[in-house]
C-alpha cells in the first residue's frame, strides 16, 4: 500500500494550497483530482482556475475594455473608430490564461514535490483512500492525515433543465461562441450579475429573473439599491420576486415562463444561464464507514478548525460551511496543514472579504449596518461618495461610495462596504484594519496618498465621528451660522 503523510482530495484553490504548503513543510503529499479540461486531459486548479474566478474575470476584463472603447473613450477625447468584438478570439485568450495558470499549479506541485494523481478519490475508514485512475482499477492509499477539498457544483432547478446548448450553467456561459442577442439568467446573484454583465456589455439584451424581492440581500441596503440603479442604466433588466415555472427550447430559442406579483409571463431568449447557487460536491466521496458526517444542508460537518468527525480527517473550501470563495478555501487549507505541523493559526471568519466584479465593483468585509442594528448593536456610520474625490473625478469613475460601520461604544470597525471603481482592491485596506482590530479612528488618523480612490476610505472613516473634510458638515455649519448672526 502506498503511504503518505497527507493525501489531499481535490486540487482547487483549497486543495492545491494545502498540498503545496504541506510539501513545503516537509511532508510527503499526494493530491488527487478528477477534473479534465476542455481538451479532455487532467487539469489542476479546480473550479476557480478552470470554470470560475479566473475565466470569468478574463471575460469581465475584456468586455469592460470593449464597452469603455465603444461608449466612454470618445467622451474623454479619444477616438477609436468602430469597435467590434471577436468572440472566438476572446474565448481563446481566456483559455490561454486558464492554461497558463493550471499549468502553473502543475509546476508548483512538481517544484515542491507534491505527487499529483489524476482520478477519483473515495475516503475509506481509518484514513485510507481508494484512488481510481481514469480507465484503470482502483488502488488503496494510506495517509496519516486526509484533507477533503472536493469543492462544489452548480445547483440545478427542475423548471430549467440544462441541455448544454441553450440552457447552461456558469461553465457553459463562459463558452458561448457568439454574443446571444437575447440572454436570460435565472438568479441575480454573484454569477448572474458577473456573467450577465459580460454578455450585456458585448451586446446581449439581458433579463435576470431573481426569486427574492430584495436585490443582493447579503449586501448593505444602500449599496445594493445604488448598484441596482447602476446595473439598470447599463441595460441589465433585473426582475425581482419572480418564480420560474418552466423553460422550453423551441425553434432554436428558449421560452421561459415565470410568475411575479403581477401574474404569469413568458420571455423568449437565445441562451439561458441557470445561476441559482452552488451545492457541496460529496458525490462518491465518502464510504459509509469513513466516519465523516454531513450537516443538515449536505456540507461536510467540521469544527472551527476544519476537523471532521473522523480523527485526522479535515475538510476545507466550498464543501464546508462559510462563503464559497477561493480565498476562504486557501486560508483554510494553509491553516489545517500548519496545525498538522504543530503551529496554531486560525482562520478569522469575521474578516472574509466578498467582491462582485461588476462595474462598478461591489466589495465588503464584516457585517452590514442593517444586520448589526437588527442584532441590537449600536453603531456609528461614516459614508463618503467617490464623486467627492479628485482622483475618481479625474478618472471619470465617480459612481459609488464607501461606508464604514463602527461600534458606537468602542469605535471598533465592524464592517466596510464599497460600491465603486477598484472596490476589489480598496477593500483590502479594510480587511487589514479589521484583522488588526482597528477602530474607525485608527483609519482616520492614517495618512492616505493624494489623489487616490483610497481617500474615500479615509474620509468615510473620518465620517464615523463626523469629521470628514471634503463634506459639508451640516451640524457644524448650523452652529457657525448661529454664532455669526
Ligand atoms: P473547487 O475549486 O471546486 O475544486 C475542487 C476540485 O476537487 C475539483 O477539481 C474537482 O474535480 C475535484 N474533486 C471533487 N471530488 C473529487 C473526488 N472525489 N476525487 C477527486 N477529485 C475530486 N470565488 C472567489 O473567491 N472569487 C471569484 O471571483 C469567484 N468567481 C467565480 C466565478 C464562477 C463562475 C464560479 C462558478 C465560482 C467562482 N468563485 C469565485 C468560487 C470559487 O471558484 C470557489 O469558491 C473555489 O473554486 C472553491 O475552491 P475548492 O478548492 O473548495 O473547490
Ligand atoms: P448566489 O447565491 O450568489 O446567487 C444565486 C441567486 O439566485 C440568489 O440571489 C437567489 O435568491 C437566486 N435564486 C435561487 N433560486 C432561484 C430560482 N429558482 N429562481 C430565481 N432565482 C433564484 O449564487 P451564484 O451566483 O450561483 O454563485 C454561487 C457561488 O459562487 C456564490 O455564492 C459565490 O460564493 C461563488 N462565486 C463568487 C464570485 C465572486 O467572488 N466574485 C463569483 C461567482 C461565484
Amino acid at each position: 500500500m502506498e503511504d503518505y503523510d497527507v493525501i489531499v482530495v481535490g486540487a482547487g484553490p483549497a486543495g492545491y494550497a494545502a498540498a503545496i504548503r504541506a510539501a513545503q513543510l516537509g511532508m510527503k503529499v499526494a493530491c488527487i483530482d478528477e477534473s479534465c479540461g476542455k481538451d479532455g486531459a487532467p487539469t489542476l486548479g479546480g473550479t476557480c482556475l478552470n470554470w470560475g474566478c479566473i475565466p470569468s474575470k478574463a471575460l469581465l476584463d475584456v468586455s469592460h475594455k470593449f464597452i469603455d472603447a465603444k461608449e466612454k473613450l470618445a467622451t474623454l477625447g479619444i477616438s477609436t473608430g468602430d469597435v467590434s468584438v471577436d468572440v472566438p478570439r476572446m474565448i481563446a485568450r481566456k483559455d490561454e490564461v486558464v492554461a497558463k495558470l493550471t499549468g502553473g499549479i502543475g509546476a508548483l506541485f512538481q517544484g515542491n514535490g507534491v505527487t499529483a494523481l489524476a482520478g477519483h478519490a473515495k475516503l475509506l475508514a481509518r484514513r485510507r483512500v481508494e484512488y481510481t485512475p481514469r480507465g484503470d482499477e482502483p488502488r488503496t492509499l494510506e495517509a496519516k492525515h486526509v484533507i477533503l477539498a472536493p469543492g462544489s457544483l452548480p445547483v440545478d432547478i427542475p423548471p430549467a433543465p440544462l441541455d448544454g446548448e441553450f440552457i447552461v450553467d456558469s461553465a457553459g456561459a463562459l463558452e458561448f461562441s457568439a454574443v446571444p442577442p437575447r440572454l436570460g439568467v435565472i438568479g441575480a446573484g454573484v454569477i448572474g450579475l458577473e456573467l450577465g454583465s459580460v454578455w450585456g456589455r458585448l451586446g446581449a439584451d439581458v433579463v435576470l429573473l431573481e426569486a427574492l424581492d430584495d436585490f443582493l440581500a447579503m449586501a448593505d441596503r444602500r449599496i445594493a439599491r445604488d448598484a441596482l440603479w447602476e446595473f439598470g442604466k447599463q441595460g441589465l433588466d433585473i426582475r425581482l420576486g419572480t418564480r420560474v415555472m418552466g423553460a422550453e427550447v423551441r425553434d432554436g430559442a428558449v421560452q421561459v415562463a415565470y410568475q411575479d406579483k403581477h401574474g404569469e409571463h413568458t420571455t423568449t431568449v437565445d441562451k439561458l444561464i441557470v445561476a441559482v447557487g452552488r451545492r457541496p460536491n460529496t458525490e462518491g466521496l465518502l464510504a459509509p464507514d469513513c466516519g465523516v458526517n454531513l450537516d443538515e444542508r449536505g456540507f461536510v460537518y467540521v469544527n472551527d478548525l476544519c476537523a471532521t468527525d473522523a480523527p485526522d480527517v479535515y475538510a476545507i473550501g466550498d464543501v464546508v460551511r462559510g462563503p464559497m470563495l477561493a480565498h476562504k478555501g486557501i486560508e483554510e487549507g494553509v491553516m489545517v496543514v500548519e496545525r498538522i505541523h504543530g503551529r496554531k493559526p486560525v482562520v478569522n471568519y469575521d474578516c472574509v472579504p466578498a467582491v462582485i466584479y461588476t462595474h462598478p465593483e461591489i466589495a465588503w468585509v464584516g457585517k452590514t449596518e442593517e444586520e448589526l442594528k437588527a442584532a441590537g448593536e449600536e453603531v456609528n456610520v461614516g459614508a463618503f461618495s467617490f464623486a467627492a474625490t479628485g482622483r475618481a473625478l479625474a478618472a471619470d469613475e465617480t459612481v459609488g461610495m464607501v461606508k464604514v460601520v463602527a461600534d458606537a461604544e468602542t469605535d471598533r470597525l465592524l464592517g466596510v462596504h464599497i460600491l465603486g471603481e477598484q472596490a476589489s482592491e480598496l477593500i483590502a485596506q479594510a480587511v487589514i484594519a479589521m484583522e488588526f482590530g482597528a477602530g474607525a479612528e485608527d483609519l482616520a488618523l492614517t495618512m492616505f496618498a493624494h489623489p487616490t480612490l483610497s481617500e474615500a476610505v479615509h474620509e468615510a472613516a473620518l465620517g464615523v465621528a463626523g469629521n470628514a473634510i471634503h463634506m459639508v458638515n451640516r451640524k457644524a455649519a448650523r452652529k457657525v451660522a448661529r454664532k455669526t448672526t
